[in-house]
């Protein structure tokens, strides 16, 4: 298979990550041609890794033998590094959030209507682990009909980095973390929303939000609490699910989690009163062991590409992206919304 010559812009924490895992893993399909990064000290960095350095934006532009540019620049330059690449003929990956709001997309997407460049942007999240247990458990009904999520992600390092402060650059964990809980939401609930109470946090003094919590409901009645918190010196699970016939929770990336499932004895052997505090409860007493059954979490649903063979495949042979702009457009619009309340 012909490889395609990739050229990646901003050499920072994702810039280099890309670097890393497209020489580990994806070197069948992609040539890292190359990197440009504003900052000269990051320029260094990238040579004593061994890697080509171009001295312009200009430069690697203009170099016919790079076919994709990879944007991994803080969000307020997306817009016009993704304009100028597919005008001058490259395909682009692009970091999320993919621009700053629903009216640089639109731009964006002109361009790529005109140009006819591919243009995908890295929700890397939707290939998460615990997701893809989240997502199976949704789609066979293990734990029956799912009816609420909590998604949660915490942290308590406060906002990272320095350009995620301001506004100006796309700052805030709504547009760094709240894009990807969102995304992975919209992309497997096949519903509209119909409604979204949001709570944006700002207890750490910056002028973006350092985290938030919302409350959203989908049309066909699931409810989902999305959570993101860099205050939170104690964490909570990442996903709690509950479903008509059980429950289940994701604890953390590594995958440990439980899920407990009625059998069909349910309600034949009442639970044992358990001491509560200073009173006794049969309500919040666990269910009898007759009544339930515990499983291991399933592997979760397996994405039969990763994004760059995905991406590859796009540019080559026209195959479906796994991820299409206008699922993006869709978060970017919500988004937008709940920061223009
Ligand atoms: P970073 O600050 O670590 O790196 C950004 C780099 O871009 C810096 O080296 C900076 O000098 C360079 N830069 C800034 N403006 C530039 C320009 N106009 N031209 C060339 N270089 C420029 O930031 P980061 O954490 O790597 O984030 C970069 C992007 O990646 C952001 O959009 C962020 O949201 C995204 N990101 C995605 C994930 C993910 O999981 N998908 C994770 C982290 C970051």
């Amino acid at each position: 298979m012909t490889k395609l010559n990739l050229a990646v812009i901003g050499y920072g924490g994702m810039g280099s990550y890309h670097v890393n895992t497209i020489l580990a893993n994806e070197n069948d399909l992609f040539v890292v041609v190359g990197i440009y990064d504003i900052d000269t000290k990051r320029q260094a960095q990238a040579a004593q890794d061994g890697l080509f350095v171009y001295k312009s934006l200009d430069k690697m532009l203009k170099d016919s033998r790079v076919d994709v540019i990879l944007i991994a620049t803080p969000n307020d330059s997306h817009k016009e590094l993704a304009i100028k690449g597919m005008e001058a003929g490259k395909h682009v990956v692009c970091e999320k959030p993919a621009v700053m709001n629903p009216q640089e997309f639109k731009e964006v997407q002109k361009v790529i209507a005109s140009t006819g460049k591919t243009f995908m942007v890295h929700q890397n999240r939707r290939w998460d682990p615990d997701f893809l247990i989240l997502r199976e458990l949704y789609e066979t009904k293990e734990l029956g009909e799912i009816f609420q999520i909590e998604s949660r992600v915490h942290g308590a390092n406060g906002i990272p980095g320095d350009w995620r402060h301001e506004k100006k650059h796309g700052g805030g964990m709504l547009l760094d973390w709240g894009v990807h809980l969102f995304d992975q939401l919209l992309w497997m609930i096949d519903s509209p929303i119909k409604s979204i109470e949001t709570d944006l946090s700002f207890i750490l003094g910056n002028e973006v939000d350092d985290g938030f919590i919302s409350y959203v409901t989908f049309k066909n009645n699931i409810k989902v609490l999305v959570e993101v918190g860099t205050t939170n010196y104690c964490k909570l699970d990442r996903w709690y699910i509950k479903g008509t016939n059980g429950t289940a929770k994701i604890s953390d990336w590594d995958l440990h989690g439980e899920m407990v499932i009625a059998r069909e004895t349910q309600g034949l052997v009442p639970p044992a009163p358990i001491k509560a505090g200073v009173g006794l409860t049969k309500t919040m007493a666990p269910p009898s062991e007759e009544s339930t059954i515990k499983k291991e979490l399933p592997s979760g649903k397996k994405m039969n590409q990763s994004f760059y063979q995905n991406f590859y495949h796009v540019v080559n042979s026209n195959a479906e992206p796994l991820v299409k702009n206008e699922e993006v457009l869709h978060v970017l619009t919500l988004m937008d919304d709940i920061l223009k309340r």
